[in-house]
């Protein structure tokens, strides 16, 4: 095989997955969340080789689609699929007008992994060994609870249900302290570890209150209490009240990270490899921050190559962050049991690239547009 070649071809495929999250569907942009939909990005270079990406999906997909087919997909066509340091300069430099953060980025995003998969691919290796990992076969994970609208009786049958399952940390997506404490009795028996993530519901005297008030419920940490989510400065406020502070799956790339850390407003970062730019944008945030003494806990509520492409960052890392799952139950998923846990813990796939492409019986099964 050739040490690399040009890209021929960017497709985008969209699949709907049916999913049940163990209580009433959330409202996610205005839309009931019954169906998991997962934007993937399918590159050819001009040899037949195939490599797989994942741009950030959920509400954002049509946007994300069209600026992926209509724009950022056409500006990578013959270019080399090998110079991925290049490429990312090139590209991101192309549309930053049109937004540092947002659909241009995740759609570039979903570009970028799949250019990794591609050179994994030609060199025969997983991407956790390119990424200078060694050989590792399973990661611990974290149960990331959908939101079940403050209900103590839904967080505590959930909480339970995800302990029982192996998950030894759970995230709730709540905004009250009753909720907490439900979780908190739930897991009680297993000895697990709480941690709760708020998107971004409060103002910043209201965020610095709950903080006041949660200060003795041990939470591993409180995700994103304050709004909007680059007010760095009001997070510093929040995290001087003394509960851990994790951010950052909605700030732009690297500089993004830098304005969090340099104001003093979290202790874990959280960059998501399907909006943040890809890999190797995820690569840059990730030493900037441990050269920072900032904990890296991996943004990754999706199931496709986003989802495996974290699990190759986490594995190829020292200290093998937890990895986010999303507490759902899917009717069937092109990656299978690649984005599925088994006691509290996922699998690394451990073939070339990605090691992993996705069922093209379930693709067809499941894809809704094209
Ligand atoms: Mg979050």
């Amino acid at each position: 095989m050739p040490d690399s070649a040009k890209i021929k071809s960017v497709e985008s495929i969209v699949v709907s997955l049916p999913c049940d999250m163990g209580g009433p569907p959330p409202s996610f942009a205005g839309k009931p969340w019954t169906h998991l939909e997962i934007l993937l990005v399918k590159v050819t270079t001009e040899d037949g080789l195939v490599g797989w990406g994942e741009a950030f999906g959920h509400a954002s997909i049509p946007a994300t689609k069209a600026a992926l087919d209509t724009i950022v997909g056409p500006l990578v066509i013959g270019r080399d699929a090998g110079d991925i340091n290049a490429l990312n300069r090139s590209i991101l430099h192309s549309v930053h007008l049109l937004g540092r953060n947002g659909p241009f980025v995740f759609a570039y995003s979903g570009i970028e992994i799949a250019l990794w998969d591609l050179l994994g691919k030609r060199c025969g290796k997983p991407l956790y060994q390119l990424l200078g990992g060694s050989k590792l076969t399973a990661l611990d994970a974290y149960a990331s609870l959908l939101s079940y609208g403050n209900v103590p009786e839904l967080v505590a049958r959930n909480t339970a249900a995800a302990c029982e399952s192996g998950y030894r940390y759970i995230k709730l997506h709540e905004t009250t302290r009753e909720a907490v404490l439900a979780a908190k009795q739930a897991a009680r028996a297993s000895n697990s570890r709480i941690m709760l993530d708020v998107n971004c519901a409060w103002s910043v005297p209201v965020a610095r209150d709950m903080a006041d008030a949660l200060a003795g419920d041990d939470l591993m940490w409180l995700e994103e209490p304050v709004w909007p989510p680059e007010d760095c400065h009001g997070l510093a406020q929040v995290r001087e009240r003394g509960i851990p502070i994790s951010a950052g799956e909605n700030v732009a790339g690297l500089f993004g990270f830098k304005s969090l850390i340099e104001a003093g407003a979290i202790d874990v970062a959280q960059p998501s490899v399907t909006k943040i730019g890809g890999i190797g944008e995820m690569l840059r945030v990730i030493d900037y921050c441990h050269a920072q003494g900032v904990e890296v806990a991996p943004h990754s509520p999706y199931f496709g190559p986003g989802f495996i492409a974290t699990l190759h960052i986490a594995a190829a890392l020292v200290e093998r962050p937890l990895v986010e799952v999303l507490w759902l139950e899917m009717e069937g998923n092109p990656f299978g049991s690649w984005v599925t846990t088994t006691n509290g813990k996922v699998r690394v796939p451990q073939g070339p690239g990605l090691g992993c492409d996705p069922d093209p019986d379930l693709v067809a099964r499941y894809e809704v547009s094209r």
